[in-house]
């Protein structure tokens, strides 16, 4: 489980997260949804500790997360970003081998073993010796996946990894998604596909200026919201 309390955190002057809830149980899948601006990369960075919180509490699997190891920290929780931020001259094996490697200290020959295992349940064994610029969009997000998932994360956060790819793209990777989910991975997902987070997500967070105004199941959230905001935030995404 991963669970956040309370977290505030400030750019300079500006209090962008103001008092965040969020918490995912295990082989949960929660989806944050709310409009540009709102805190939502903000509040994921602020999970693993690529964002310093000014205070609140983050812990994982019921442990605090502040004393932790940094580098332990981002083992623990996977991230995949909108832009996937692979290694543009390493091929995609070697993309994922890298941190098996240098941080889990694996050696070579195993790491490529875990490596094309990974690339297998993508999808894209037979990529293993692209780069990233002979790979479409879908297939870097995909690879980018699977090097997260091949730290073997107790939790996988994912920031809007649908929204630089073409249209014909985004299936593939949110079907990729789903399966991740139905295999029991604690995810929590900020997305603006309205249609995932109503199939896939176990609860649904509406944020918005730095705040949880709600959350529920995706029936309540989507069907019947009750704040004004999540009202109008609807109005205009849906
Ligand atoms: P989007 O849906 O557009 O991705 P978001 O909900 O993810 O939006 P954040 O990226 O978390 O929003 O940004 C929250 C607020 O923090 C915004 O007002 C943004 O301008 C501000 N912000 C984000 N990163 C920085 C930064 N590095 N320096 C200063 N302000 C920042
Ligand atoms: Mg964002």
């Amino acid at each position: 489980s991963l669970e956040a309390r309370d977290i505030r955190m400030r750019f300079g002057p500006v209090e962008v997260l103001r008092g965040a809830d969020l918490a995912a149980q295990a082989g949960e899948v929660v989806c944050i949804v709310g409009p540009s601006g709102s805190g939502k990369s903000t509040l994921l960075r602020c999970l693993n500790g690529l964002e310093t919180r000014t205070s609140g509490d983050v812990l994982l699997g019921g442990e605090d997360t502040s004393a932790m190891d940094i580098n332990l920290l981002r083992q623990r929780i996977g991230m995949v970003f909108q832009h996937f931020n692979l290694f543009p001259h390493k091929t995609a094996l070697q993309n994922i081998t890298l941190a098996l490697c240098n941080v889990k200290k694996i050696p070579k020959d195993r790491a490529a073993g875990i490596a094309l295992q990974r690339l297998r349940d993508v999808g894209l064994a037979d990529r293993a010796g692209h780069r990233p610029t002979q790979l479409s969009g879908g297939q870097q997000q995909r690879v980018a996946i699977a090097r997260a998932l091949a730290m073997e994360p107790q939790v996988m956060l994912f920031d809007e990894v649908t929204s630089a790819l073409d249209p014909e793209l985004v299936k593939g990777v949110l079907r990729l998604m789903a399966d991740l989910a139905r295999g029991g991975m604690t995810m929590i997902v900020v997305t603006h596909e309205m249609g995932f987070a109503r199939q896939v997500a176990d609860r649904v967070v509406f944020m918005d200026a730095g705040v949880v105004v709600e959350s529920g199941p995706p029936e309540q959230i989507f069907d019947a919201p009750r704040s004004p905001r999540l009202k109008k935030f609807l109005s205009q995404v849906l």
